[in-house]
């Protein structure tokens, strides 16, 4: 995340294996003549798709404007558009994706999913497509699944040395409840999946739930939650723990019931890893109340909380230099953060190295919250989040925004992308 470019050979054993697995198995379906798979010989499909898999592009969309098709890549975040495709290329195109993804043309007037495989030489892609109908043309969403970045370096994450240190020293004791709050989008499930991948997964048991498996993690036990066949979070959950497992992931948690089990697992001397929707680590600890977990029980499992939220990360070879203006001086000063004498902009035409965009990758920004003996009863006694929130800076530990201006200060990202996300003149969560 820290670096999303990464080459995937740079990024450890374990997803390299995963890749490799992948792999051959798609090569055994290409030649059973599956037609599910992308292959170079799926033109023009398989050539749109390696640009976007090339620039590092999450999502592709295609939508009929006029007599043309706009055909828009989502990088770092943020639609880009790529190019006008005449209309026939265009059709073309999508019949491809139809067939590929198993989707029934014929019946276009709804919305439909299917899923394919992108396959080059040396690496395969999950996409999942999605169509939509507009008047007597269609609109296609192709989802390029990635398994999660850097997975076996905590490091790559972006956390600073001191939240480093205290997420490191929870993982040398793998007892209790680890919990990543943020937004969506905000690299939670990157996060738990890169600290449950600090552990040897042969050689213990690590279980996960899943709602859908959108990467196979080598070694983890990932069960898929099936609505369809009445097989829910909860069922799943009581299922995974009759294993005993040494290691429980449950990459979100949406209802009550599988809340208070995740927390009770905790409680009984599994080690879990779990992300929740929230904006700071004190309105995590809230959400886990909406969701009727006693606070009682959350006090007495909850290890540490990482909250956060993701920024891109600027260009080395091209950010812009420039003097920190009055209002930025001011927000360094309110966080109590020495002004820096230079900070950096975006090159708004980029260069060569980012593809013009000014920006290359993401990186995160956090709240990391070590729960002591204090910060653990002030969550029994069902603490308020503004309490909290105080609590937790009185003990030194800075909220989102302020481990935003610290990557200001680095030049890893600028002013206004930070501001972009949070507004400091408001305050509360993930700000103060
Ligand atoms: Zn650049």
């Amino acid at each position: 995340m820290a670096n999303e470019r990464v080459d995937q050979s740079d990024s450890g054993e374990n997803p390299e294996e995963s890749q490799d697995t992948g792999l051959q198995e798609a090569w055994e379906e290409a030649d059973r003549g599956d037609e599910n798979i992308i292959h170079e010989g799926i033109q023009p499909l398989f050539g749109l798709l390696e640009t976007a898999i090339n620039h590092f592009a999450t999502d592709v969309h295609i939508d009929p404007v006029g007599d043309q098709y706009l055909v828009r890549f989502r990088i770092n975040g943020v639609i880009n558009t790529h190019e006008k495709m005449p209309s026939e290329e265009a059709k073309r195109l999508l019949i491809q994706i139809r067939v590929r993804a198993n989707i029934d043309i014929t019946r276009s007037f709804t919305s439909r999913e299917g899923q394919c495989k992108w396959l080059a030489e040396d690496q395969v892609k999950d996409i999942r497509v999605t169509t939509v109908p507009r008047n007597s043309d269609t609109s296609i969403h192709l989802r390029i699944l990635s398994p999660p970045e850097n997975l076996t370096n905590i490091e790559m994450l972006g956390l600073r040395d001191k939240d480093l240190e205290i997420v490191r020293r929870s993982l040398a004791h793998p007892q209790g409840l680890i919990i990543v709050g943020g937004p969506t989008g905000a690299g939670k499930t990157t996060t738990i999946y890169s600290l449950a991948n600090t552990y040897d997964l042969e050689s213990i048991v690590g279980v996960s739930i899943e709602d859908p498996i959108e990467f196979n993690i080598p070694y983890l036990r990932q069960v898929e939650v099936d609505s369809r066949h009445d097989f829910h979070m909860p069922d799943g959950l009581r299922a995974l723990l009759r294993m005993d497992p040494d290691l429980l992931l449950v990459p979100e948690i949406r209802d009550e019931r599988s809340a208070l089990t995740t927390v009770r697992a905790a409680v009984s001397a599994n080690f879990v890893l779990s992300t929740i929707h929230s904006k700071d680590a004190a309105s995590a600890v809230e959400a886990f109340a909406f969701l009727s977990v006693p606070y009682n029980i959350l006090g007495g499992s909850l290890r540490v909380i990482i909250a956060q939220n993701l920024v891109r990360t600027l260009c080395p070879a091209c950010r812009v230099s420039r003097r920190p203006s009055g209002e930025d001086r001011a927000l360094f000063e309110r966080w109590e953060i020495p002004v820096p004498d230079a900070i950096f902009d975006a090159n708004p035409g980029g260069c060569n190295r980012c593809d013009r965009y000014g920006f290359s990758g993401r990186t995160g920004i956090f709240e990391v919250v070590d729960v002591d003996q204090d910060i653990g009863n002030a969550i029994v006694e069902g603490s308020a989040q503004a309490e909290l929130r105080r609590l937790f800076r009185q003990k030194g530990y800075g909220s989102i925004f302020k481990s935003g201006l610290d990557k200001v200060v680095e030049g890893t990202t600028s002013m206004p992308e930070l501001l972009d996300l949070y507004w400091p003149e408001i305050g509360g969560a993930g700000i103060d």
